[in-house]
């Protein structure tokens, strides 16, 4: 498996590190394969669920966040299917918190569930969210999540902001769906204190993906400068000094109380500093959202004999060849899913 020291590392020491020079410190938990909503770009129609026992146990991912945290995962982004959708996800983010005070523990959720809980989740010290909203025009909400939430959205974003979350807004980026609501978002940006960033679309498995719905960062960018003066921020720029922006490219709105910015996964992709894995509700590890490659953790962490000692094994090797994203998706032929799943299961 490798030596004591270098690369294959099986039982090492310190944080978890690949053989390109990239260190982990970055875990996104995927609570939940289930969602509410059915968006175009993360068609969960045809997919079967998982069964309760194959979905991990709240206690089973706090054992994984404390194995992160040894390892060296300062920083957890719960997410989904839609978090909030799962039974008792509120109580298992306090308990979270209880148990990680030091974890920098973050949501992303579609927010249709969120309004109740901003103030507990204000008390858990859940100081970020991340909420997806692809439009502000309720009729199309309908039509790209397949329900009438926007309403509820919308309440969930004010009561976050008035218990002093930080909110980030991701649009997904779809010529045909959005290209035309550049104004009314760099307008509520400019009215409310939040950032809204557009991420391109991605050609992920189970989404209806077409080449000429793919709204590039440059054209988005273009139109914006003839809305907006846009400043750019620089990386490390975001509020009190933090860098927080990950990999998006900030742009400060001149007279805004929020800020504007893009992600860009296919025209400028940022795996040569990517810091993150991602763990399934099922206990999948992937290392690459753009890799089917997969190690199932879960028989391990159950097993009475291997638990998360032989977890820590797989996520150090898997950790080491860790793939490079952009290679993966030059590498697609045309018509193909850069990997076979949906967003929505490997947990966005
Ligand atoms: N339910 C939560 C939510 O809506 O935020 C968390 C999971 S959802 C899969 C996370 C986000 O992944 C989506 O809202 C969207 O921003 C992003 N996403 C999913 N499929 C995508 C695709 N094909 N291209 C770009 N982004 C995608």
């Amino acid at each position: 498996m490798g030596s004591e020291t270098g690369p294959g590392t099986e039982s090492g020491t310190g944080a978890l590190t690949d053989t390109r020079g990239r260190s982990v410190s970055y875990l996104r938990l995927s609570v939940t394969d289930r969602c509410n909503l059915r968006c175009l770009y993360c068609d969960s129609r045809m997919r079967q669920w998982l069964s309760h026992d194959e979905v991990l146990r709240y206690e089973e991912f706090l054992e994984l966040m404390g194995l992160g945290l040894n390892l060296g995962i300062g920083k957890v982004r719960l997410t989904g299917g839609e978090p909030f959708a799962r039974k008792g996800f509120m109580e298992f983010v306090e308990a979270a918190r209880l148990r990680f005070p030091q974890l920098d523990l973050r949501l992303t959720t579609n927010a249709t569930l969120l309004e109740p809980f901003a103030p507990r989740l204000s008390a858990a010290g859940v100081a970020r969210i991340n909420i997806s909203l692809d439009t502000l025009n309720p009729a199309t909400f309908a039509r790209v999540t397949g329900q009438d939430l926007y309403a509820e959205v919308r309440r969930g974003i004010d009561a976050c902001l008035a218990a002093g979350i930080r909110v980030k807004l991701n649009a997904v980026a779809m010529r045909g769906v959005n290209d035309g609501e550049l104004a009314g978002f760099l307008a509520l940006a400019r009215e409310l204190p939040l950032d809204v960033r557009f991420i391109e679309y991605m050609p992920m498995g189970g989404s209806e993906w077409k080449p000429e719905q793919v709204w590039r960062a440059a054209d988005i960018l273009a139109e914006a400068r003839t809305l907006a003066e846009l400043t750019p921020i620089e990386r490390g720029g975001g509020p009190s000094g933090s860098n927080d922006s990950g990999p998006a490219q900030m742009y400060a709105i001149t007279g805004g109380a929020g800020r504007f910015g893009l992600i860009t996964p296919l025209s400028n992709h940022f795996c040569g500093s990517c810091n993150r894995l991602r763990i399934t509700s099922g206990g999948v590890l992937r290392t690459c959202l753009f890799s089917d490659r997969v190690y199932r953790l879960r028989g391990a962490l159950r097993h009475p004999k291997l638990g998360l000692a032989f977890v820590e094994r797989i996520l150090r090797l898997a950790s080491q060849v860790k793939p490079l994203g952009y290679e993966l998706l030059a590498a697609r032929r045309a018509g193909q899913g850069v990997c076979g799943t949906a967003m929505s299961a490997i947990g966005g």
